[in-house]
This record gives C-alpha cells, structure tokens and sequence, in this order.
C-alpha cells in the first residue's frame, strides 16, 4: 500500500491544522499534544504524520522525506526551495509580515540596521525599496533589537500588534500576507498521484466551505 507521509508546522499551525484534518476526515490515532513521539499514525492505514518546526517542514518536503506538508508562507518566502508544489492557501494563521521601529521615530537617512530572523525576505524587499540595509540574524525576541539599539527596524510577523505595542514598537511597512499553505512533493506529486489528489481534494473542499 502506498505511504503518505504529510508534515506540519508544530505551534500555533498545528492547533489550527487539526480541525481542518479532522473535517477532511484526517484523525491522528493519539493525542498529539499529549506525547513526545514526532511521527503519528492516522485512521487512514497510508497516512501518517510527522511533526516539524516549520522552517524545516520545506526542507523534508523537499527533498521527498514528507511528501506533502503544511508550512507557513513567511517560511515558504524565506525557503526559496524548489521541488514542491504549493496547491492551496489553507486559510489558516493569518498574520502580515511587517516592518516595525520604535513608536515615534523614523528610518535613518543612510544606512539601516535591521533584526529579523527573515533574512532572505528582508534582502529582497529592502532591494525592491532601494534602501542599504545591514542585515542581522535573529532566532527571536526579535522585539527587544530596536529596544537595545541592536538595531533600527524588524522584520517580523505581526498578528494583533499586541507583542510590538508591549515593547513599544510600531509597524511600518506590509511586506507580506501571511496563512498557512499546503505544500506538495513534486516527484511525489506524479508517483502517488491519487493518494496525493485525494488529500489536496478533501482539504481543499473543507477551505472553500
Ligand atoms: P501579535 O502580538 O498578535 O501581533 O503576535 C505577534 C507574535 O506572535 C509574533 O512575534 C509571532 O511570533 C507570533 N505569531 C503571530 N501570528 C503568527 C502566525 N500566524 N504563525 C506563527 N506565529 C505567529
């Protein structure tokens, strides 16, 4: 029998991601966030599930280690990977990726310092702009870089505002919109093609509803 391995973005994707599975007729057969385990079987006897930090969800997908996966687009953006496919927009962990600075100041003239742990991102938007950007990577807390002069602006995702307010930042400008997507092994894509359909087909008439 054919074997689907689908990867998901552990965190908030995951919490969102599930109900969606469970409405695609998708049930892992143990509490996920019960257990330390990172590879869950399902009730479908071919599909089973693994769990990633979401920056490597492109990585196993692309290499066809997970033949289909659910990634958040900031991730996707900053993978530049080739080798999947990206069918559908799972409408899920909407946020905007976002400039952001101190509450009050401006961009200096000359040369800017930017945090963010979005490295590829930042350089191609600061391109587009013609701005001259150092750029600095980050892990997180990107937040407190601005506050302890490490840097001047951020890249970061932004959902309420409520985390940049608390530090007292502001956004500046909207790079990006951001929901979680489902992504798709391009080899795999033709030897399992059915299997693989299916999936995309079940989740994706559980998006439009
Ligand atoms: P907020 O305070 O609501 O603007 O949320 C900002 C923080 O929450 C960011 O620094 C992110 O780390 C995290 N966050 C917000 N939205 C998402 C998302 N869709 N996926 C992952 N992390 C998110």
């Amino acid at each position: 029998m054919t074997q689907i391995t689908l990867a998901l973005t552990k965190g908030r994707i995951l919490k969102e991601t599930l109900p969606l599975l469970k409405e695609a007729g998708i049930v892992p057969m143990e509490d996920i966030f019960s257990s330390r385990k990172l590879v869950f079987p399902t009730n479908h006897s071919g599909l089973r599930l693994i769990i990633l930090r979401g920056s490597d969800v492109p990585t196993y997908v692309q290499f066809g280690a997970a033949d289909i996966g659910v990634a958040g687009k900031d991730v996707l953006l900053e993978h530049q990977g080739d080798g999947y496919y990206e069918p559908l927009d799972l409408g899920i962990a909407r946020c905007k990726l976002m400039t952001a600075g101190p509450v009050g100041t401006s961009v200096p003239q000359g040369r800017l310092r930017v945090a963010t742990k979005y490295i590829n991102i930042a350089r191609q938007f600061y391109a587009e702009q013609g701005r001259q950007a150092d750029l600095i990577k980050l892990f997180g807390a990107m937040e407190l870089a601005p506050i302890l002069d490490l840097a001047h602006e951020i890249v970061d995702i932004v959902d309420t505002g409520n985390t940049l307010k608390a530090n007292g930042l502001e956004a500046r400008d909207e790079i990006a919109d951001i929901s979680a997507r489902l992504i798709v092994n391009k080899a795999a894509m033709k030897t399992k093609f059915n299997e693989l359909q299916s999936t995309v087909d079940a989740l994706s008439s559980v998006v439009s509803k």
